[in-house]
């Protein structure tokens, strides 16, 4: 059974919405505010209205080259898909690998421009743990202003230019991934509950890609707080686009939160923690983001008959 590009966006925007952690409802609140948005604007606006924030709540979730009904035999898939990974793609493709996309986790192009529109869900996700709602949007809201000036001035369509000159589909899949391991390592440490700190490592590295990477030497660690210490309430954090503003910590802390789960976190962030005698685990940036791929991976060999080829720290594992 083959499939197009449409269908691989499609099971990707799919499987993020069901595992996200704001929920359908609030999600359909998402969608129809774009279209308000939208209904409101002159028509000369319209043709800068991104159409696709109607049905995919992903503001880095995009298709950024090729049409919907395109058939895909293959893709380079990857965690940064650069203008390296797509020259080594059409080399690949000479040897006889049937690629046609390329497949990457860190957005690229309209996904990247738009990254930080995804940030506002992580007032959500801490509402989860007991913080006002209020509190969350109004700590989410410069934070998210300045991740959107830190962007702006990048060459979002460097790889995606590459891509077209060498006759690839590209597409980015950067929050419905992200959403996948958060589930995945909540629901993993939530039914083994690890006692200490030090378990919450071994039972992360009983998942085979943190096993993975703590062999290459990037393994789950702890960077606040000691082995020896009790966990208490774990919460994992790897979604919602990026590093969130570091107040949140002390809004978490004092919901009664005792250890933070992430990807990564910046060295402000776990001075902070420290003196709110708040644990942070690391459970590793990259080997993250392969998980969260390889749920959205499995969902899209589900769909239809692909050959998948690995690089940019992308290793695959089945579930
Ligand atoms: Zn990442």
């Amino acid at each position: 059974m083959s499939i197009t590009l449409g269908e691989i966006y499609r099971v990707a925007v799919e499987k993020g919405i069901s595992v996200d952690a704001r929920g359908r409802e609030e999600i359909d609140h998402v969608l129809g505010e774009a279209k308000r948005g939208f209904d409101k604007l002159e028509d000369s606006e319209k043709e800068f209205f991104d159409a696709e924030k109607l049905t995919n709540p992903f503001a880095d979730t995009r298709i950024c080259l090729g049409e919907p009904d395109l058939q895909i035999r293959g893709m380079l898939v990857g965690i940064d898909m650069e203008t390296p990974e797509v020259v080594l793609a059409d080399r690949l493709r000479e040897r006889g690998e049937p690629i046609d996309l390329i497949f990457a986790h860190h957005p690229e192009g309209p996904g990247y421009a738009n990254l930080h529109e995804v940030m506002y869900m992580q007032a959500d996700l801490w509402a989860k743990q007991g913080v006002s709602i209020a509190v969350g949007d109004q700590l989410i809201a410069p934070r998210a202003g300045e991740v959107r000036r830190s962007i702006s001035p990048v060459n979002h369509y460097r790889a995606i230019d590459a891509a077209r000159l060498l006759g690839f589909a590209s597409m980015s899949c950067h929050t419905p991934a992200d959403n996948c391991v958060n589930a995945f390592v909540q629901a993993w440490l939530d039914e083994r509950a690890p006692r200490t700190l030090d378990d919450i490592v071994k039972s992360l590295r009983e998942i085979p890609e943190y096993a993975d990477g703590a062999r290459k030497g990037y393994g789950p660690s702890i960077i606040s707080g000691s082995g020896s210490a009790r966990a208490d309430r774990m919460v994992v954090d790897m979604t919602g686009g990026t590093e969130g503003p570091k107040d949140a910590l002390d809004r978490l802390s004092a919901a009664g939160v005792g250890t933070l789960v992430g990807m990564h976190y910046s060295e402000d962030h776990r001075k902070h923690a420290e003196e709110l005698k708040l644990n942070l685990v690391i459970a590793g940036h990259i080997s993250s983001d392969v998980l969260g791929m390889n749920l959205i991976l499995d969902e899209i060999e589900k769909a239809g008959d692909i050959h998948i080829v690995c690089t940019s720290g992308m290793v695959r594992f089945k579930r």
